[in-house]
């Protein structure tokens, strides 16, 4: 494939015309797209293989970005099409308008208790069906947590997410520390599928309390707070859910909660949607 210029000067891709950016990801930018026979509009998250290169990001194969268009889930952004040129890897995505569920709580401050609990129930259903298809995210925060227009998540980047084979080293730099779990930052050999349920603790926190379980401006403090498990509780938070993050926070991958625990947990079953979790 290569990049040509359509008749209406846009830059094109395959059958999609590219248009303006929406996004900056960490190796390039994310733009809207068109898909020119139907005028569907999507989101196309270009991959600079340079930079990704340069920031000692190993390129996945081609094989391993086709298996996560099988994908399909209705809190999972879908990839419809990865498209390759020379220089860039062009992901061509389920557009996204709501925006990210990050600005969404710094505008609000926190969230109320019933709308906390379905977004965590939407992101619960997305992990559990990703966990199933053996893919771990690894990078679980709400900047990569979209809203569409009828204000439901969308999971989006899976940048760093990363196949789990048994006994595999999924090593990683990871990105945003708040939500790292502790064996991710502590160059445990074994990091499995339990960091994911680690950082929707974390993210669970942050929209009860708009506040952060961990943090410091401090990187290496803000890892030894992080790999101690230590966190101040709220008086204002209620108790099921403050049980509820202690089992998803447990400083021991073994001992946290998966997710079958967090699904049957009394806090979780309020109001869950039969289609989340169907049988
Ligand atoms: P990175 O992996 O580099 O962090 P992301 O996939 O998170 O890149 O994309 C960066 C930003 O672009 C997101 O935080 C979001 O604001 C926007 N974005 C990404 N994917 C979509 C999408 N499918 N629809 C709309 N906006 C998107
Ligand atoms: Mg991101």
């Amino acid at each position: 494939q290569t990049i040509a210029l359509a008749a209406t000067g846009h830059l094109k891709i395959g059958n999609f015309i590219i248009k303006e950016t929406i996004g900056k990801g960490a190796f390039g930018a994310v733009k809207k797209g068109t898909h020119i026979q139907t005028g569907y509009d999507v989101a196309i998250k270009i991959l600079n293989r340079a930079r990704m290169k340069g920031l000692g990001t190993v390129i996945k194969t081609r094989n391993e970005i086709d298996n996560l268009q099988k994908l399909s889930h209705p809190h999972i952004t879908r990839l419809f099409r990865v498209i390759s040129t020379p220089s860039d890897i062009f992901l061509v995505m389920e557009l996204v308008s709501g925006g990210e569920l990050f600005s969404y709580i710094t505008r609000k401050g926190s969230l109320s208790i019933k709308e906390s609990r379905r977004y965590f129930q939407q992101i619960i259903s997305g992990v559990s069906y990703c966990h199933k298809h053996m893919i771990v995210h690894r990078d679980l925060k709400p900047e990569n947590l979209l809203l569409d227009s009828n204000k439901n998540i969308k999971i989006a980047d899976f940048g760093l997410s990363n196949y789990m084979t048994d006994g595999d080293l999924l090593s990683t730099s990871c990105g945003s520390p708040n939500y790292a779990a502790p064996e991710l930052i502590s160059n445990k050999l074994y990091v499995g599928p339990e960091v994911d349920l680690w950082s929707c603790g974390v993210i669970l926190y942050a929209m009860l309390c708009g506040t952060l379980p961990f943090d410091d401006q401090h990187v290496p403090t803000l890892f030894s707070k992080i790999k101690s498990g230590r966190y101040v509780v709220p008086y204002s938070m209620e108790k099921p859910a403050a049980d509820l993050i202690s089992k998803m926070l447990q400083v021991d991958p073994v001992k946290r909660a998966d997710v079958k625990m967090i699904v049957n947990h009394g806090w979780f079953q309020v109001d869950l949607p039969y289609y989340l979790f169907p049988e």
